[in-house]
């Protein structure tokens, strides 16, 4: 028998109204590409999204067409999120630090239509139009006095585009499971896979992600994604803040430490969003200047593992709890947390650090588990560990345009990570399933012994790989960046690291490097470095 309730869809329109309804003088904050602090309301993104609107049906768009951004987190930015989604056509967020073959392939296979792209990134794609194959023209997004010469072929300026429409616009009513996003994985081997998101997914996401165990968002919490709108959709919190009115503060292009905290400072932020590299830059910063976060109650780090020095200078120093949230683009992007509890507070602080450097527990709506290679699913005890299964309905079904299902045959996708599940719940990455060293049939977690090796003062920035043993088939080999002005020596590392690792798990050389290669999303790219190092340890 059915419930006798009504079926509103879930649309990303309705976020929008809603906060022009409720929250309408709520303050949305970007540093602009141009370079001046812009401010202005929910209200008035509501009726920029409408303009914006009846300019993207005059262009020709329709329900189910796609439109391209390169662009950092602004104002006009979140404007597309909903103005390109509201009308049922999807905007792909293109990452515009992928390698210049990446780029071409998603915007060729997302079909885009128009790109819309921020001055930065002009030449960019100057460079890249000849390759691509649909784009029918670009829209600038700035105003005419900052309008550039460019070669791009029907190259339109945002606001002369906008300004002239009407901000009346009903938006359309439609099924919730229409497309409403798209982001490429950033494919450290072959092409990039794009997820497409539903406008259903995108609204539980954000439901979720704002919830009390999460980001507790609220129209009293002010928020500073350093994420970036090109990386999984600031992890939904553009859609956040609209569903609950939440001040927005954007960063723009400035994302290194002095910039953000100039933002800080003028804006209080009580919830900062980022990846670990931005916040290493920031706590740089802070370092230097002698400067301290007041106004900042909770940072929330994903992307990849925060280190359990970061956690602790975060605490100790600036009083601010760090957040882990663990996640993928597969996953509209997040899907555990480890919340501030009551439990957590009365813990000995070691013990919480302990907790705080656990990826933290699934999320209503994330069904989770962990299987050894043949499916067979094993103990959430804290000890076994396998690789990390997920369902649920945030997540991929099917990669954009893929015939086969990203499932496997009990509808679990395989997050290609590697993982334990306490008995409290906390979820514990060990490492990506290709990273993780497989030394005599045993497992090391690449991801632990880097985290112990960044807890060195010496140490800025520590990368594991696994590379061949006569004897052990792989054995770890440790990269290290020494931080400014540090000469640690390899003894003084290993010695280091004796009691925090078991004595089989201590690296078999360390080498010191200049520098460590990033993805486009910030974390270490290690395919190159296995196969430079590959033999290391066999010609040694
Ligand atoms: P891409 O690099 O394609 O953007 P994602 O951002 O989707 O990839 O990255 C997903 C992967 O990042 C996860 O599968 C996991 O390995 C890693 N990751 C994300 N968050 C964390 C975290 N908090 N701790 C450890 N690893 C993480």
């Amino acid at each position: 028998m059915l419930g006798n309730m009504m079926s509103g869809q879930l649309l990303i329109s309705g976020l929008i109204e809603h906060a022009e309804k409720y929250h309408s003088d709520a303050e949305i904050v970007s540093r602009t590409v141009e370079g001046p602090i812009h401010r202005y309301t929910y209200s008035e993104a509501a009726k920029r999204s409408r303009q914006l609107a009846n300019a993207l049906e005059k262009l020709g768009l329709q329900e189910g067409d796609t439109v391209g951004t390169l662009a950092w987190n602004t104002y006009r930015h979140f404007e597309l999120y909903f103005g390109v989604s509201g009308i049922g056509c999807v905007v792909n967020t293109v990452n515009p630090r992928l390698f210049p073959e990446q780029l071409t392939y998603i915007i060729n296979h997302a079909e885009n239509q128009y790109l819309f792209i921020d001055l930065s990134f002009i030449e960019l794609v100057e460079s890249l139009e000849s390759e691509l194959e649909g784009v029918k023209g670009y829209v600038i997004l700035t105003d005419k006095e900052h309008m550039p010469d460019t070669k791009l072929n029907n190259a339109m300026c945002y606001e002369d585009l906008i300004s002239c429409e009407s901000d009346e616009f009903t938006w359309p009513e439609f099924d919730e499971n229409t497309a409403s996003s798209l982001c490429y994985t950033s494919g450290t081997t072959g092409n990039p896979k794009g997820v497409l998101y539903s406008h259903r997914s995108t609204i539980l996401h954000a439901w979720i992600v704002s919830s009390g165990n999460v980001a507790k968002v609220s129209s009293s919490t002010c928020i500073l994604p350093v994420v970036p709108m090109f990386h999984v959709n600031a992890w939904g919190i553009p859609y956040a803040g609209a569903m609950f009115g939440a001040k927005l503060v954007f960063p723009g292009p400035a994302l290194d430490g002095a910039s953000v905290y100039e933002l800080i400072d003028n804006e209080k932020p009580d919830l900062l969003m980022g990846v670990p590299t931005v916040w290493l830059g920031l706590l740089q910063h802070l370092n230097e200047t002698n400067q301290t976060l007041d106004c900042v109650e909770t940072a929330l780090v994903g992307g990849s593992a925060a280190p359990r020095a970061m956690i602790q200078e975060f605490e100790e120093k600036h009083d601010v709890f760090l957040m882990h949230g663990w996640g993928m683009t597969e996953m509209s992007p997040l899907g555990t947390a480890t919340s501030r509890t009551k439990e957590m507070e009365d813990l000995d602080i070691e013990r919480r650090y302990d907790l705080q450097q656990k990826q933290g527990k699934a999320f209503f709506g994330v069904n989770m588990t962990i299987a050894d290679d043949y499916g067979n699913e094993l103990p959430h005890d804290g000890v076994a560990f396998g690789r990390l299964l997920v369902k649920g309905p945030t997540i991929v079904e099917r990669y954009y345009k893929a015939e086969e299902s990203a499932m496997d045959e009990n509808g679990w996708f395989d997050t290609g990570d590697v993982a334990k599940i306490h008995p409290e719940g906390y979820m514990e990455i060990v490492d990506r399933s290709k990273d993780v060293i497989k030394s005599g049939g045993e497992w090391i977690s690449s991801i632990d012994l880097e985290n112990a090796a960044v807890g060195h003062p010496g140490v800025a920035e520590a990368c594991v790989i696994g590379v061949l043993h006569a004897k052990w088939d792989e054995r770890p080999l440790l990269l290290i960046v020494k931080a400014a002005g540090q000469e640690p020596s390899k003894e003084d590392i290993n010695t280091f690291l004796e009691d925090k690792v078991a004595k089989w798990w201590l690296p078999d050389d360390i080498v010191f490097v200049e520098e460590l290669p990033h993805t486009a999303t910030g974390k270490l790219l290690k395919t190159g470095l296995r196969k430079d190092f590959k033999n290391h340890l066999i010609n040694k």
